[in-house]
């Protein structure tokens, strides 16, 4: 997707303070941080919304938890715990329409989400 601004990310076309990479998924530090730890995990192919994810993507949308629990580890938080979020459509305020994965940890958080 040539206008997509997270597929850009992950061709390397605009820059991001980047966390991880491997052949399937890149993950990053969010722009607009809302805990000490907010990373985005995304899938190098392009998958507009959750609604879009495909029976052949299966593997790459589960790896984004094992790369936010991976991510987790490193940071010391995986016992303490994070959220784990994926944003679908306009009532939970998707806003970039290329799934992904909000890590988010470091800090106590409430329940229900805003
Ligand atoms: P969502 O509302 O779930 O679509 O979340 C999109 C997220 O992308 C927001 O938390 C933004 O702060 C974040 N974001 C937007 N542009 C960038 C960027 N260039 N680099 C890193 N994060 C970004
Ligand atoms: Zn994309």
């Amino acid at each position: 997707m040539s206008d997509c601004l997270f597929c850009k990310i992950a061709a390397g076309e605009i820059p991001a303070e980047k966390v991880y990479e491997d052949d399937d998924v890149i993950a990053f530090n969010d722009i607009n941080p809302q805990a000490p730890t907010h990373v985005l995990i995304i899938p190098k192919s392009h998958i507009a919304t959750t609604n879009d994810i495909a029976p052949e993507d299966e593997k790459v949308v589960g790896k984004l938890l094992t790369t936010a629990a991976k991510i987790a580890k490193d940071r010391g938080i995986d016992a303490s715990g994070y959220r784990s979020v994926m944003n679908c459509n306009a009532d939970a305020g998707q806003m970039v329409f290329h799934v992904h994965l909000h890590m988010l940890g470091g800090r106590k958080m409430s329940w229900p989400p805003g």
